[in-house]
């Protein structure tokens, strides 16, 4: 059933400017208690994330999206962040072999339908794992893109809420929280990937780039599709 508006007008007025480990909290353990799942790509910020809620809740369901075509970096960041972290309840989803076997045999498809490729190894196994939770978090930030600069704390997302406690984080703020807790970088970023995907689709970010600009160059697509456009309480 389609969220109603009100119930995000009410979340994000209690709880639209308040520091992120109060929405976790207030989300994780109150708002949604085994209900709600973070999604994490385990990309270039996402310890950030991750660090404040396993502060809050070690076996939080952690959702990453497994493609098939991210990084060997990133799959090995992910197992180690997960160790350091002591995250208990991380699940890997993904396409199928028989998905990947029938759309995308030859691996090219990012190359010429990436929409397509998206919509098949990201958002439709995405979308199956999310059927059983009413919530998400995710950790986008106004600064990582211009066409994110609208972000709210609490979106509707179909049948979901959908909650961006960073939303409001400074790169200043990242950066901060990274070294006062001593969290390990993904390898790639000291190679100047500011923002991480999947293999073919991410590239080196030149300075005063967006962070964001390396993902799907040479194409007008700016978002995996996960993130679509939703409704906010200031119907941005
Ligand atoms: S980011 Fe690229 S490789 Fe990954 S699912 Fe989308 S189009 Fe395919």
């Amino acid at each position: 059933m389609p969220i109603p508006t009100d119930v995000i007008f009410d979340l994000q007025r209690r709880l639209g400017y308040a520091p992120p480990s109060h929405v976790l909290a207030a989300t994780l353990r109150d708002i949604f208690p085994g209900r709600i799942a973070v999604v994490s790509s385990f990309g270039a910020e996402s310890a950030v994330l991750l660090h404040q809620v396993a502060a809050i809740d070690p076996a939080t369901p952690v959702l990453f999206v497994d493609t098939g075509r991210h990084f060997p970096e990133t799959i090995d960041y992910r197992d180690r962040l997960i160790a350091h972290l002591g995250l208990s309840g991380v699940r890997s989803v993904g396409p199928s072999a028989e998905e990947v076997a029938r759309l995308d045999a030859d691996l090219s498809r990012a190359t010429w339908d990436p929409d397509g490729c998206c919509a098949f190894r990201k958002i439709e196994p995405l979308s199956r794992a999310l059927a059983g939770f009413d919530a998400w978090i995710s950790g986008r930030k106004r600064f990582q893109a211009r066409t994110r600069l609208d972000l709210p704390v609490f979106e509707i997302d179909g049948e979901h809420v959908k909650v961006n406690p960073l939303a409001s984080w400074s790169e200043g703020d990242v950066a901060a929280y990274v070294a006062r807790h001593r969290l390990p970088p993904h390898p790639l970023v000291a190679q100047g990937y500011l923002s991480i995907g999947c293999a073919p689709c991410t590239s080196i970010v030149a300075p005063g780039e967006d962070p964001r600009a390396g993902r799907w160059r040479g194409f007008d697509k700016t978002e995996c599709g996960i993130h679509r456009s939703t409704s906010s309480p200031t119907g941005k």
